[in-house]
């Protein structure tokens, strides 16, 4: 049976779906603002994703990334937060269904602000995902943890000389910010951090093949820069091979299909990782299919108007990685900024009276990559930086948004140890973080047949449906 929805008070309603940087710093702005809120997110946590790979190659450790969104918010007494996955926003009715492990929590919202981010795609081919995972979560980073650390076990207890050049290839596929960040790192890993903790392999032998469908690494940050951070990881090690769209991804390795020769290669990889694309949240197409004249896009994104509601629903706001606005990059400080302008609207109406809404302007404070130790890229506006003072710049940036001073202390701990010492601390890696997500998916297959709902995340969940099903306590 659906429950009753329900509201704190009587007072003005806003529900934020997803506790990441839009529905985060959205939430912070109603401090002290005479409305009750509701944040909802599937998990517990508010993830930075820009350290993600720091976490996957051990120099962070997850807690580092991701304090708990309950602790954050725990001095505004006019936030609540609810730990649920949303599968249903039902726009005529103005209500939001969260589900937790089989049990359903419906709000009924006045203002709703939806910043549910964005997975990985596959552009079609989601099968590759078995054997090639992204990295969009602290699970996705720790399985990445231990198929990299995985590798280099395996290497060491190998008798084949052919296997052991396969466990010792890596492939990234993607050559964005976060496929370079993760090559350099992989890098550094093979031929600084483990050089001597292995005693029958050499691990200065690991080949890192970073693998493009375009024709530079780093586009969004122009040729110059590119061809920089491109030498930079030659330097470091990494074969960068461009104009290349991958063709299979499997258990034995990768294939690849070069665009100008047309030539096919396949190298035997044991540890292949996903970071080429992006899809958003699937409940932006769910909110979209329910207002007249809005479509979301191939990639999921729900086109807004200028001041980011959606359609003629003023109370519906779209930000971040899910909205199509101005040709906006998917990045955190658009989610940021477009989640203060919701809130900022919101605030005003209700205790003001509504007037005209202000058009959503995105201030570009720049992007920045590291590609190695000491070697970062930063595009701001026109201005271009590189190497050491680009490096100084991303470690300033990165501190200031890192939420709690404490992350702060460790991070800034932790990477001054990292340019002095080889060794990382957080390469802990446990059989559950190796083989969880597959077993995960195996199980899920299961429930679906039997018709019975008990984990408490599902990503693949069809938005709008399930919801008669039984719990497996019932
Ligand atoms: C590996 C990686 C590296 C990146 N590096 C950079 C970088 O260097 N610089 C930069 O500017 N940007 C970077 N980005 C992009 C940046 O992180 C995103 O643009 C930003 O997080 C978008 O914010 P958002 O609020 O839209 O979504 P997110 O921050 O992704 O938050 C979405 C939230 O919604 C929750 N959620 C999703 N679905 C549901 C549901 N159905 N029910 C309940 N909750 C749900 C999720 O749990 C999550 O907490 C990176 C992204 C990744 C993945």
């Amino acid at each position: 049976m659906t429950p009753t929805p329900t509201r704190p008070s009587g007072r003005h309603h806003v529900v934020i779906i997803g506790g990441g940087f839009g529905g985060l710093f959205a939430a912070q702005k109603f401090a002290g603002a005479d409305v009750d809120v509701t944040l909802i997110d599937r998990t517990n946590h508010h993830l930075f994703q820009p350290l993600l790979y720091q976490v996957a190659t051990g120099v962070l450790s997850s807690g580092e990334i991701a304090p708990t969104i309950r602790q954050i918010l725990r001095k505004q007494r006019n936030a609540r937060v609810i730990k649920a996955e949303v599968r249903d926003v039902n726009v005529a009715e103005k209500t939001v269904t969260g589900d937790l492990g089989g049990k359903d929590v419906v709000l009924s919202y006045d203002s709703l602000i939806v910043a549910a981010g964005a997975g990985q795609s596959y552009f079609g081919n989601d099968h590759f995902a078995e054997f090639a995972p992204g990295m969009k979560s602290i699970d996705d980073a720790l399985e990445l943890r231990a198929r990299i650390t995985g590798a280099f076990e395996r290497a060491e207890i190998t008798e084949d000389p052919e296997e052991k050049k396969r466990l010792l290839t890596f492939v990234v596929v993607g050559a964005g910010p976060t496929g370079v960040e993760l090559a350099g790192q992989l890098a550094e890993m093979a031929h600084r951090t483990l050089r001597n903790e292995f005693r029958r392999t050499d691990t200065e032998q690991t080949r890192i093949l970073l693998v493009d469908g375009g024709p530079q690494v780093l586009p969004p940050f122009g040729k110059k820069l590119g061809r920089k951070a491109h030498k930079t990881l030659n330097k470091l090690g990494v074969e960068v091979v461009t104009d290349s769209l991958v063709t299979n991804v499997d258990k034995n390795g990768v294939t690849w299909k070069n665009m100008k020769t047309e030539e096919e290669t396949s190298v035997a990889a044991y540890c292949k990782i996903w970071s080429a694309g992006v899809a958003a949240s699937p409940l932006g197409k769910h909110i979209a299919d329910q207002i007249d004249g809005v479509e979301a896009d191939r990639a999921g994104r729900v086109p807004v108007n200028s001041d980011l509601s959606v359609g003629d629903h003023k109370e519906i706001f779209i930000i971040g990685d899910m909205m199509s606005y101005d040709k906006l990059p998917g990045l955190a400080q658009v989610a940021i900024q477009g989640g203060v302008h919701a809130a900022s609207i919101i605030i005003n109406e209700v205790e003001s009276g509504a007037g005209e809404r202000p058009a959503f302007e995105y201030f570009d404070k720049g992007t920045m990559a590291i590609v190695s130790r000491f070697n970062a890229v930063v595009k701001l506006g026109k201005t271009e930086i590189s190497g050491f003072p680009g490096w100084l710049m991303w470690l300033a940036v990165h501190l200031m948004f890192m939420v709690g001073f404490r992350n702060r202390f460790v991070a800034a701990y932790s990477w001054g140890m990292n340019t002095v010492s080889p060794n990382r601390w957080h390469l802990v890696a446990t059989r559950q973080q190796l083989h969880a997500r597959n077993a995960f998916s195996k199980l899920r297959a299961l429930e679906d047949e039997a018709d019975v709902r008990s984990i408490e995340v599902r990503d693949n969940l069809k938005f709008g449906e399930g919801r008669d099903v039984k719990t497996v306590s019932d």
